[in-house]
């Protein structure tokens, strides 16, 4: 391809982009056509010609607009969704460019300094030990694989167990216990780690979902032998922690290896007014973070960390005869894959473009404007189901079927979006507030589309006691 034409191809991609990005706050935040439509628009014979480059794009871009969700801008409320920043999408867009290979510091000396510096970075922010090991992994799925695969290379070899060379079969039996409201990919991680997810012993929870810390203790009382605890900061629902710091000294005092799954929650530590709510993080083992999220970097991106550098390694690195190493900290060893993106280049650009105080601003933002949402619709007479203390808030319109409707509507109308949930068996509106571009003026209009949807409801009155409603549908969950 000639050069021009090769800078016309990716200006215009990231004109695309650009564009796209510009007519974020105007846009319909659902998709244009559902997955039907767009999986039949996309679904054509492969040719057996090559075909130009540019035209190869230009009907790529025509065929995603149609299923294209305005998950990147200020109104979208659902599952845990940043937006991501502009030096890190412009970081992001560069890694591709470059087309750099980040297992190892040979492969691409940029890509391995670029996670290193960003990675001393977020252990300070975080007020994580300096000398704890990161890994750049996809999310906090990742992470949380990651990091339980080093708690049990450390756990076993506690026991006298080698488990990289021996495996499982025969292994010592190791104890793993986590929060009945753990967030479903801590079970995931289990899974692929050989541990069955019958293996896991369930901690009682409190009313918004953080493990009671008397259960943790009756069930510890006699412990001996490997041991794994999962707490998490930020419940998905509720988005409260648990207490961090007395749940890891207990966990502690039986040599146990406490793991935090703080995919948004960790954040808090960032903010004098949140810190309290995370206190004691830094007490852990392990940890995982996601990038994508609160953090607003492009996908996907996580951070892993662990407290103990060799258990982390060794669970993790490989060696092969043509593999040599720069002597540094080879970025491989501390993640799932081989072969990867330069993920750290989007991390880097994406704190230095916030620096410590823009992203201290953007988290308390959103809990401000997430008190505001639950402030606007309770004076409205809804039912709001959590203590919001974060950027989460879950919200009731009566009955299931009556908050099943609302939910429904306000995807419909598109001027926001927000998931539902079922918390302690009941359906409810789950909107989580994590997006740097997100206004006052963004939640105030969503607010206003989401009580035209009530308002279309048969027979409702507004403020209706719990008494008056009718029974739930729903079945037990
Ligand atoms: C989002 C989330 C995860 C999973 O993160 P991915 O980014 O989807 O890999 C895990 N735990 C918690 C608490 C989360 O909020």
């Amino acid at each position: 391809m000639h050069p021009t034409d090769l800078r016309k191809l990716f200006a215009d991609a990231a004109g695309h982009a650009a564009m796209y990005r510009q007519s974020l706050s105007e846009r319909r935040v659902r998709s244009p056509k559902p997955f039907s439509e767009v999986g039949a628009d996309f679904r054509r014979p492969l040719g057996d010609a090559p075909r130009p480059a540019d035209e190869v794009v230009d009907e790529l871009v025509a065929l995603a607009e149609g299923g294209i969700v305005a998950s990147a801008g200020p109104r979208y409320f659902g599952f845990v969704t940043g937006g991501a920043l502009p030096a890190a999408t412009a970081a992001e867009i560069l890694a591709a460019g470059w087309d750099q290979n980040a297992m190892s510091s040979i492969l691409s000396p940029a890509a391995a300094a670029a996670e290193q510096a960003a990675a001393d970075w977020l252990k300070d922010l975080l007020g994580l030990p300096s000398t704890a090991s990161a890994g750049f992994v996809t999310g906090a799925q990742g992470a949380n694989t990651v990091a339980l695969a080093a708690a049990r290379n450390h756990v076993l070899a506690q026991a006298g167990w080698d488990v990289e060379t021996d495996g499982l079969m025969g292994a010592p039996r190791v104890r793993i216990l986590a929060g009945d409201e753990r967030h479903a990919t801590i079970d995931r991680s289990l899974r692929l780690l050989g541990f069955g997810s019958g293996c896991l012993e369930l901690i009682r929870t409190t009313a918004n979902g953080v493990i009671d810390l008397d259960d943790l203790r009756g069930r510890l009382a006699g412990q001996t032998g490997p041991l794994i605890v999962c707490l998490q900061a930020g419940n998905v629902n509720t988005g409260h922690s648990d207490a961090l710091g007395p749940a890891a000294e207990i966990v502690h005092e039986y040599d146990g290896w406490v793991h935090v799954d703080g995919a948004f929650g960790m954040w808090a530590a960032l903010s004098p007014e949140l810190r309290d709510q995370v206190a004691g993080l830094e007490l852990a083992d392990s940890w995982g973070c996601d990038g994508h999220k609160w953090l607003n970097l492009p996908y996907d991106n996580g951070f892993v960390f662990t407290a103990h550098p060799d258990a982390h390694a060794s669970a993790l690195a490989y060696t092969a005869s043509y593999l040599v190493s720069s002597g540094e900290r080879e970025p491989g060893d501390y993640a799932m894959e081989s072969s990867r993106r330069a993920r750290g280049l989007a991390a880097w650009a994406g704190l230095q473009e916030l620096g410590r105080d823009g992203l201290r601003e953007v988290v308390d933002r959103c809990c401000v404007l997430a008190r505001r949402f639950a402030e606007q619709l309770a004076a409205a007479g809804c039912e709001i189901g959590n203590d919001v203390v974060l950027n989460q808030v879950l919200v009731s319109y009566g009955d299931d079927a009556e908050t099943d409707a609302v939910i429904a509507d306000v995807q419909r109308a598109g001027v926001c979006w927000m998931g539902g949930t079922t918390w302690r068996g009941r359906r409810y509106m789950r909107i989580s507030v994590s997006n740097h571009l997100t206004t006052e003026r963004d939640v105030d209009q969503s607010v206003e589309s989401i009580l035209a949807a009530r308002s279309m409801l048969p027979q409702t009155t507004t403020g209706r006691r719990p008494a008056e409603r009718a029974p739930s549908s729903a079945g037990p969950e």
